[in-house]
């Protein structure tokens, strides 16, 4: 008999489920050994001993924290799903009905086991349904989740990219409408450039006229001018009978101005070819020593008339590539024109240089100490027929062609030619040319 109560029935021990009753301090007064069996214990194990011997850690708490208060508060607890552990440490599985009353004054809570093993897999696999429905709601929460994130995001873009559309349309549109206005602009440049196109085409054509005009007429001017001259000297030469001193000084007043008269239509006639493009340059390395020493003796009895000195400042290495000719030409002009304007006394300087040993260009300068040209004139000394004085000019008999001739043949030879000028302080002419290789 393993029941020790002699409030129990004998028969208890027999009975087909688990017998145990335990005092409210948790010592065990008797067990069946239907539950010492289930346990494999035998009864000194129990008897005697905490209830908790046969509880596994779990079921401790849980006796202390809900079965014992509920059986104290109601008396009874019923279903109560206990799992107990062994004496090999296995857990049992059971349901458990308690009732606690009073027997000898003491309190007594007297419990009946059912082990449960399909209930226990039943539960089991229902843990496990509930744990995978958990996990397939958590899964299905983040799939949701990710969803409704992957909606916001393309809500977004889908903003983004109405927004940018109407950016690109927008642009389109003032695309459009600077293109149209590039359209318009071009139509009217198109325009402007024909209107100047068919303006030049005009001006090329009235300039051509002109110059052939201007070289006919020297032409036509020059034969019987010529013939004014030859007859003056003959006249003078008295061949015609004896002259006297008054017809010899009115015929040397018409020889004066026929001279003036062929010089200005050969100028003209000069100046008209080279600005129809009829001149031949026949370039050549000139020293510019040589060219001065070729000039100076030409002008030298003008200068001694004047009672002007020159100096020679060339060297015989500086050379330009040139056309002979016309460079000796232009000397020859700018030297005539500073003894012109040049009083008495004065000095006109002829210099050649280079800027640099491996410049491309070379200068030759001619520097007088005259009347020098006032500066609002000064840029209008190469214009055709410009006379800065009149009174100097007539009292110097030029023509206003000498200094335009001189820079388009400059130009024609690849050069340039310039002036300074300080008025009263003298002018200062400055040919350039391309430098002739040694
Ligand atoms: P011109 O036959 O009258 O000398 P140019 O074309 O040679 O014609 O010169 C134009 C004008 O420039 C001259 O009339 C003169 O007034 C001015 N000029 C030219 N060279 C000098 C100079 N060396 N000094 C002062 N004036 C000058």
């Amino acid at each position: 008999m393993i029941v020790d109560d002699p409030h129990l029935d004998p028969l208890l021990d027999t009975a087909p489920c688990g017998f145990v009753s335990f005092t409210d301090d948790g010592t065990v007064r008797a067990a069946n050994a239907t539950l010492l069996e289930m346990l494999g214990y035998t009864a000194a194990d129990l008897v005697g001993k905490h209830i908790e011997t046969a509880l596994t850690v779990g079921a401790r708490i849980f006796y202390q924290t809900h079965f014992f208060p509920l059986l104290r508060l109601h008396g009874r607890a019923e279903e109560i799903f206990f799992l107990l552990r062994g004496k090999d440490g296995e857990d049992v599985a059971t349901i458990v009905n308690a009732v606690r009353r009073q027997r000898d004054q003491e309190w007594i809570s007297d419990c009946v086991l059912m082990r449960v093993r399909e209930r226990r897999k039943f539960e089991d696999a229902l843990l496990r349904a509930k744990q995978a429905a958990e996990e397939a709601r958590a899964a299905a929460d983040e799939h949701r989740r990710q969803v409704q994130e992957a909606n916001e995001q393309l809500e977004r873009q889908a903003i983004e990219m109405e927004m940018s559309q109407q950016q690109l349309m927008e642009q389109a549109e003032e695309l459009e409408v600077q293109s149209e206005e590039l359209q318009t602009l071009n139509d009217v440049l198109v325009e402007r450039g024909e209107e100047l196109e068919r303006l030049r085409a005009v001006a090329d054509d009235a300039n051509r006229a002109k110059s052939t005009f201007l070289a006919m007429m020297s032409h036509e001017l020059r034969t019987p001018l010529n013939a004014i001259g030859g007859y003056v000297q003959l006249v003078e030469m008295g061949i015609h009978g004896p002259v006297t001193p008054a017809q010899a000084e009115a015929l040397g007043r018409i020889a004066r101005s026929q001279r003036h008269l062929l010089r200005l239509i050969n100028d003209v006639l000069n100046l008209a070819r080279i600005e129809a493009g009829r001149v031949d340059y026949n370039l050549e390395r000139v020293p510019l020593r040589d060219c001065a020493d070729a000039v100076l003796p030409m002008i030298e009895p003008q200068l001694s008339a004047r009672r002007l000195r020159c100096e020679l400042r060339v060297s015989s290495e500086v050379a330009a590539l040139a056309d002979r000719e016309k460079l000796q030409q232009i000397l020859l002009n700018l030297l005539s024109n500073a003894s012109k304007f040049t009083p008495p006394n004065g000095v006109i300087t002829v210099e050649a240089f280079e800027p640099s040993p491996a410049s491309d260009v070379v200068y030759l300068r001619v520097q007088d100490t005259g009347v020098g040209i006032a500066p609002d004139r000064l840029e209008h000394v190469f214009e055709p027929f410009v006379q800065v004085d009149d009174s100097h000019a007539r009292r110097a008999e030029g023509t206003g062609l000498g200094l335009a001739i001189s820079r388009d043949l400059a130009r024609g030879m690849g050069g340039d030619l310039t002036a300074e000028s300080e008025e009263g302080h003298g002018s200062r002419f400055t040919l350039s040319l391309p430098r002739a290789n040694d």
